[in-house]
């Protein structure tokens, strides 16, 4: 029996499946999609492309179906900003391969530490960058090695499955889950048990374009929950106990918007269904005619939270969720994990500052090696490129923070540059970059230090090769997009973002491009202009 939708159709035909039974394709995208899931290259990498290489990858699979395993090409070195846009995909990318594994609640234990930084070594000339997602890319990969770098990963529980394409994505979990103090509700297992029910699941598996979850119940709300396109924050239901809010429809790149809650109270066993209830929507009444709207947050642009919640209640759970209320705003100070903080078990975490996510091989190896010598066995990722070590007893703490700053790694004397700065890829690997960014926002926090070495307030500075905004520009202090200025490469400046108690998307100084040998002056300028302007207790981040 058809099921009867209870919501209209778009105004014009945007390629929504709930009302086109044939699912006609509008796009080269969605036929691609439609000609094989992405799912099915594994089989022809094991098959056809690691044995016969590179040239044997045709284009459908090599940019489109590919990403479902976490494989981008990268670009080929040497070729500037300038020429992104004019070159063809195949003149800009190289033979290698950016590899993205996905960490779910970037939780690894040790022994998954070590086999990525192995990876990493013999695979991947030792690079190894944190994203803002939790994840861990892998640069210089060759086809010919995936197939062994799978084994490995797969044999230690970690995979590459939908790390890219137009798919669930990898679950943001809170980086202190389980442990912290503070904690309201530990969403481990709806974390886990979306991954294992519905990651690799052909009914998910093409989607309108990349869907984002984030899962935390701490009160920092520490996994910037208001961009993704589902989230589910911790709250305390004055009748039903601890539980979650759920957020739906958030999204940066261009026409940023933050997520809408439905007001609605979900229970930790209930998450993975209503979980499974928004992805169907996004499924069924994504726009799907156009990328640049085949986000879910146009769909929840057009619709508005309450025919939202009335579509997923009636069309999708078959059953109305409680009314809940709203999560208390996080508690004002730092929610990056830098430092030694207490856990609810006597022991202590102990979060390091790596400069902007990026770490290599060689490196994550030494980390899992301290962890270990301190008596740990795990380690978290987190949303602000950084390394949590769990599970510390006292005694072994200060030994710890101290070989892991011998490595570079901060604990104690991160600067608040150095904690609030991340970067995005960036040229030196990504096809859509204009400007290089990891080197250069390395070189600003060196620079701010020895300017403004007093400077101790929360700050966050987030770099972005391109208008992508895969680090996040419009939620930062000082916001900053690659754009080329004259015949320099520089940045597009977006002030005032915030997440948590200052949610808003910022301003962008339009027309102000600010090219890159003078960004060390401008930032100096725009945080000494705050710092002598502030009044007390007003905070530059939250
Ligand atoms: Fe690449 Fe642009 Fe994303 Fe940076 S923001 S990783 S340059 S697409």
């Amino acid at each position: 029996m058809a099921l009867t939708r209870i919501a209209p159709p778009a105004k014009r035909d945007e390629g929504q499946w709930a009302f086109d039974e044939a699912r006609t394709p509008l796009n080269g995208n969605e036929q691609m999609k439609q000609d094989a899931d992405g799912l099915s290259v594994r089989h022809r990498i094991e098959t056809i492309y690691a044995r016969e290489g590179f040239a044997s990858i045709p284009g459908d699979d090599l940019r489109g179906r590919m990403r479902w395993w976490g494989l981008y090409t990268q670009r080929k070195p040497g070729i500037d900003g300038g020429k992104t846009a004019t070159l063809e995909p195949e003149e800009l990318e190289d033979e290698y391969f950016m590899l993205r594994v996905r960490v779910d609640g970037g939780a690894l234990d040790l022994t998954q530490l070590r086999t990525v930084a192995q990876i990493s070594t013999e695979f991947g000339r030792d690079t190894a960058d944190i994203t803002d997602r939790q994840n861990i890319q892998l640069h210089w990969v060759r086809v010919e090695d995936v197939p062994e770098i799978w084994r490995r990963l797969e044999g230690v529980g970690l995979s590459t499955q939908e790390a890219c394409g137009d798919v669930p994505r990898v679950i943001l979990g809170s980086p202190v889950a389980g442990i912290a103090a503070d904690e309201i509700i530990d969403g481990t297992p709806a974390v886990h048990a979306i991954a294992e029910r519905y990651i690799g699941d052909p009914e998910f598996s093409n989607l309108p374009r990349k869907f984002k979850t984030a899962i935390s119940g701490s009160p920092h709300q520490d996994v910037a929950h208001e961009i993704n396109d589902v989230a589910f924050i911790g709250v305390v239901h004055p009748e039903l106990g601890a539980g979650f809010d759920l957020w739906v429809g958030g999204a940066l790149s261009t026409n940023p918007m933050l997520g809408k809650r439905l007001g609605t109270f979900v229970s930790l066993e209930r998450i993975p269904e209503v979980w499974a209830g928004v992805a169907g929507i996004f499924r069924d009444y994504g726009y799907r005619r156009l990328r640049t709207r085949a986000r879910l947050k146009f769909l929840m642009a057009d619709w508005g939270p309450e025919l939202f919640r009335e579509v997923l209640e009636t069309e999708y759970l078959g059953y109305a969720l409680p009314d809940g209320p709203e999560p208390p705003p996080p508690p004002t100070g730092r929610r990056d994990h830098v430092g030694v903080h207490p856990q609810n078990d006597g022991r202590f975490y102990v979060g390091t500052a790596p400069t902007v996510g990026r770490v290599s091989g060689t490196l994550l190896a030494r980390v899992a090696d301290l962890a270990e010598a301190a008596g740990s066995d795990r380690v978290r990722l987190t949303t602000e490129q950084k390394i949590v070590v769990l599970d510390v007893a006292a005694e072994k703490v200060d030994d710890l923070v101290e070989a892991l700053e011998d490595e570079g790694l901060f604990v104690r004397s991160a600067s608040t540059f150095r904690r609030g700065t991340i970067a995005c890829t960036g040229i030196e690997f990504c096809k859509l970059a204009i400007v290089e960014t990891k080197a250069r926002a390395a070189r600003i926090i060196g620079e701010l230090e020895d300017r403004l070495p007093t400077f101790d307030q929360p700050i966050r500075i987030n770099v972005n090769g391109c208008p992508n905004s895969c680090a996040r520009i419009q939620t930062a202090d000082i916001g900053l997009k690659g754009v080329l200025a004259g015949d320099e490469e520089g940045y597009q400046v977006h002030l005032g973002g915030g997440l948590g108690l200052t949610s808003g998307l910022g301003h962008s100084l339009r027309g102000l491009r600010v090219p890159s040998s003078e960004l060390p002056d401008y930032i100096e300028r725009v945080v000494t202009h705050y710092d002598e302007q502030r009044e007390e207790g007003e905070l530059f981040a939250q």
